[in-house]
């Protein structure tokens, strides 16, 4: 397990934790307090010149720990499900100019009013990610498949437990270079076979990320009340020695939505942040 203290350079602040503030800004601030890399959102770049932005987390001597994340996937009729490829089509060629190495994946749900269910969604997904597995099949980027906490499996993503997600990878991508997951400690803390997932996972080298936040007990809203690390009940110290004793040994991100974070000064939640993630992780 890797020793954390004095080593914030393994640590990378997802831009969803500063609550979306000016991209430029962000790469200063999360630069200036010595972290190692960003994350940034699709919405952070909207408007911006990518190639500009590439340079600048480069220039800040950030590395990148992913780019979030897709549209959705699922849609209620085959013309929607086509432009909903598309999109993702053009979010990937926007990880490119940036220089991620991953493209993150919420893969989206049933969507409102349609006459869909768990299961027809979960298999548009899979058509729609091996689609996309050929689009980049001469690129050097992987597209990365969270697993969402099971709490949103009805709106927000029908992938939902680190089995799913490595068992969709094996089907699409055998080879297991290009389709890839993601362990974020806020959606799989609670799964019985967490530390089987995370071996089997980690030994067959398909983690291409690592998120981590805390779950507050009680939370008071299921999206925008996630924890800093140290402040809830998920022992994040135990699952990063797990996915590095499997082999993983990129970049940890931070990555908190919380209503409480945003309303406080950058550079304050970057301190707490620094400190926690030395201290707690
Ligand atoms: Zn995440």
């Amino acid at each position: 397990m890797r020793n954390l203290n004095n080593h914030l350079h393994l640590c990378s602040i997802n831009t969803a934790t500063l609550g979306h503030r000016n991209i430029y800004k962000m790469i200063d601030a999360i630069a200036s307090h010595g972290f190692g890399g960003i994350a940034p959102w699709v919405q952070n770049l909207e408007g911006q010149n990518i190639k500009k932005v590439s340079q600048s987390i480069r220039q800040a001597g950030l590395r990148l720990s992913g780019y979030c994340r897709s549209p959705y996937i699922p849609a209620s009729h085959h013309t929607q499900f086509k432009k909903n490829i598309e999109a993702n089509k053009r979010c990937i060629d926007d990880a490119l100019t940036l220089g991620s190495p991953n493209f993150i994946f919420v893969v989206g749900s049933i969507p409102a009013g349609s006459s869909e269910n768990i299961d027809s969604v979960r298999n548009q997904v899979q058509e729609g990610i091996a689609i996309l597995n050929d689009y980049i099949s001469d690129s050097p980027i992987v597209l990365g498949l969270e697993p969402l906490h099971p709490m949103y499996a009805a709106d927000r993503a029908c992938l939902n437990t680190l089995g799913q997600a490595y068992a969709m990878c094996q089907s699409i991508d055998p080879k297991g270079d290009k389709v890839q997951v993601v362990l974020d400690t806020y959606h799989c803390w609670w799964d019985p076979t967490l530390y089987q997932q995370i071996d089997m996972i980690g030994k067959n080298k398909r983690f291409c990320a690592f998120h981590i936040c805390d779950w507050l007990v009680p939370t008071k809203d299921f999206l925008t009340d996630r924890g800093m690390m140290g402040d809830g009940i998920i022992e994040i110290a135990k699952i990063r020695s797990a996915i590095e004793k499997s082999g993983y040994e990129d970049l940890i991100e931070v990555e908190i939505f919380s209503t409480h974070w945003w309303q406080q000064d950058m550079n304050y939640t970057l301190n707490i942040c620094a400190n926690r993630f030395q201290s707690c992780c």
